[in-house]
């Protein structure tokens, strides 16, 4: 992300960067912070849940703190950043919190259907666009990492807010990045494909479920959250310094098949 960084020698090196994970207190979001800590990173993890805050920062290390905050409350999101940043400048944001709602579209109610999108998709672009308005006041560079989904790519059933929530990151890592290029800043949307983590717990304990969605992935298997991390790391790092405004699956090669 920075010269300091490649002068290192190892591009995929976080070292001195400060990266906060929101979601970063289980599931795929503890395994990106747990990735950018072990890569070098002072990590910030933010949730609702101060016990799982708590319990993150202690499987996480030394380099973690954590900090209790709902994302969702929008109006907040530029004094959480600023008191994120009194600890250490931003450097990058991975923007795993997220919530899923299942069931058919002529079901769904205003305020579910309100609440994916605040979550999902308004918390990430105020969120981010408070960091990147720091971050270039500053001239520094940064790397915004959005997650996304298959969802992001194609429309499966049942999950109609969630997918235009997924879809809008998309959206919103390419706007991002063609208005902050130019100040050093990147944006880009990891998408996993299926993991096992409370969001997806009732879905895969339905054997027919477990069994039809393993049956649709070339590899064979449900990924690993860290393979999640891992293409964080990728995107935060100066290995990807010239990657920006794109989408990264990492789904066992579901959406090629
Ligand atoms: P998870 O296990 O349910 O974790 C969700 C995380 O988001 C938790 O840390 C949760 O903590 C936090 N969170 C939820 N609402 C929040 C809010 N309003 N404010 C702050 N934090 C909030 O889900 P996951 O499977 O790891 O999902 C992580 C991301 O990956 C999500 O964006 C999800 O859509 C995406 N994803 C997951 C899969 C999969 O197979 N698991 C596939 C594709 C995409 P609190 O509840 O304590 O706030």
């Amino acid at each position: 992300m920075n010269e300091t960084n490649s002068k290192q020698g190892d591009p995929f090196h976080l070292d001195g960067l400060h990266v906060v994970v929101t979601g970063g207190s289980r599931g795929l979001g503890l395994a990106a912070a747990q990735a950018a800590a072990a890569a070098g990173a002072r990590v910030t993890v933010v949730a609702r849940s101060q016990a799982q805050v708590a319990e993150a920062t202690e499987r996480i290390g030394e380099r973690a703190i954590g900090v209790v905050a709902d994302v969702g409350d929008l109006r907040a999101l530029d004094d959480l950043v600023s008191e994120l940043s009194d600890a250490a400048p931003i450097d990058g944001i991975v923007h795993a919190a997220g919530i899923q709602l299942r069931k058919p579209a002529v079901e769904v109610e205003i305020e579910e259907f309100l609440r994916v999108q605040t979550v999902n998709l308004h918390a990430p672009y105020f969120f981010s666009a408070a960091v990147a308005t720091r971050q270039i006041a500053d001239g520094r560079p940064g790397s915004h990492v959005f997650i996304g989904s298959l969802n992001s790519s194609i429309g499966l059933p049942r999950v109609s807010p969630y997918v235009i929530s997924k879809t809008g990151v998309v959206g919103m890592a390419r706007a991002f990045s063609t208005e902050w290029s130019r100040h050093g800043i990147r944006a880009n949307v990891v998408a996993p494909g299926y993991f096992a983590t409370d969001m997806t717990q009732g879905l895969l304990a339905n054997r027919s479920d477990h069994d039809r969605i393993l049956s649709r992935i070339p590899m064979g298997e449900l990924g690993e959250p860290l393979d999640v991390g891992h293409a964080c790391v990728f995107l935060l790092a100066d290995a990807s310094r010239y990657v920006s405004g794109t989408l990264l699956n990492v789904d066992g090669g579901w959406l090629a098949s």
